[in-house]
């Protein structure tokens, strides 16, 4: 091992855990982190949903082995997580078209899908600009050349559809995009529905193969059809695509790993086909999925009380966000007079998810750090851990470090 570990070189971690050691170390009591991916709740503590906690409750009633699932997970788990993705009269559903695995949290369904595609010499994947930073990871971590497609426009706090609409048409055909569709992290705008029907044309004609990363579902609009409503539009329109899905968030399972990958097929031929493939890769890395993250999510899904208890609790949970964004940016509104700033903060309440992304933050990153505030070099902050408690005390001193620019 020595001979190993000799040669192990210095490791730079990212932003992220840079900003979340330093809080760990910090022993004041003002002490924020907004820089993790997290849904907090009103006291700053990590949600809890009531319907996960029952569905636990009754699952351990009810279970006391523990077997190997199936490599791919099990039929029930693949159906209800289907649903919410493709809907409940999904015709993709109906022809029995779509390969779906239980995969290790939203990561692993990206990792499964990328290390699918490794094996058909496919040599680039697009991201939309500013991306995911673990995309780009991962997407180097496989080999794979990391293209952009422009999305994000810091003037415009929006994304530039023009520009993002001119690449798409532009870009070699049966090019491969990662996309996400709701709650983007981190710029934390959505593609407007109205845009959709080009959006699928371009990708019909063009024949791009897109696989959608859905990790916010429910935490963007109210009616969670609505945050996968580009992905309806793609099933209507009858192009094959890829999903990867995580129930990190939106049931806060983030530590049991909740996550799935569904591949539409051309038929029920060729989606056995492609489930031995699978299958095949999932052997290899970890051989099965796990079976208590299967039971909480099967049993919150398919139980009606606890569904709807969970759709009210997502509800509740993303109002809450929704309103501590308005909040933020009008104490911003309020505290930057004492400072003499004048910044439009009202362009980011149409901000959507657990994040808001103001790049101007990234140039007062360090300096939040002596008020206990921790956010990442990007700008981009958690709004779920904004509360009505600390709300003031951010604000304030946010409008101090931009004074002093
Ligand atoms: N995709 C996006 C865009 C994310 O923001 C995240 C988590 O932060 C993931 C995927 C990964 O989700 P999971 O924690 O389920 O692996």
């Amino acid at each position: 091992m020595d001979n190993v570990l000799s040669k192990l070189k210095e490791f730079e971690p990212d932003s992220i855990l840079t900003s979340t050691r330093e809080f760990t170390k910090d022993k004041s009591e003002k002490k924020v982190n907004l820089s993790i991916g997290i849904c907090c709740n009103e006291d700053g503590g990590l949600h809890v949903f009531k319907s996960v906690l029952e569905a636990e409750k009754l699952i351990l009633e009810k279970n006391k082995e523990k077997p190997y699932l199936l490599s791919n997970g099990s039929k029930e788990f693949s159906i209800l997580t289907q649903k919410l993705i493709f809907g409940e009269n999904s015709e993709y559903m109906k022809e029995k078209r779509i390969c779906t695995i239980q995969t290790i949290g939203g990561t692993g369904a990206i990792f499964i899908i990328l290390e699918f595609l490794r094996g058909f010499n496919i040599e680039s994947i697009y991201v939309t600009n500013i991306p995911y930073v673990n995309h780009v990871y991962m997407l180097k971590s496989f080999g794979f050349n990391v293209k952009y497609l422009n999305y994000f426009d810091p003037e415009l706090i929006d994304i530039n559809y023009e520009l993002f609409l001119n690449d798409l048409r532009n870009i070699k055909n049966n090019s491969n995009i990662l996309l996400q569709v709701c709650c983007y992290n981190p710029c934390s705008v959505d593609i407007e529905e109205k845009y959709f029907d080009e959006i699928a044309d371009i990708v019909l004609k063009k024949n791009h193969l897109v696989i959608f990363d859905v990790a916010y579902q429910g935490l963007g609009n109210s009616d969670l059809g609505k945050d996968v409503l580009l992905i309806r539009k793609f099933q209507e329109r009858k192009i094959s695509f890829t999903v990867c899905q995580s129930f990190s968030k939106n049931m806060s399972l983030y530590g049991e790993r909740a996550g799935a990958l569904h591949i539409v097929c051309k038929n029920k031929t060729e989606r056995q086909l492609l489930f031995n493939n699978l299958r095949m890769i999932i052997r290899r890395f970890y051989t099965s999925p796990i079976i208590h993250t299967n039971r909480i999510v099967c049993e919150v899904l398919k139980n009606e009380k606890l569904k709807s208890q969970w759709l009210k609790d997502l509800y509740e949970l993303s109002e809450r966000i929704k309103n501590n964004r308005f909040l933020f940016f009008d104490k911003l509104k309020y505290y930057q007079k004492k400072y003499n700033l004048n910044y439009d903060w009202d362009v980011y309440k149409k901000q959507k998810g657990i994040f808001s992304f103001i790049p101007i933050f990234g140039n007062i990153y360090m300096k939040l750090r002596e008020y206990h505030i921790y956010i990442i070099d990007s700008g981009r902050i958690n709004i779920s851990g904004i509360t009505k408690k600390n709300v003031d005390y951010i604000a304030e001193k946010i409008c101090l470090c931009l004074s002093e620019l």
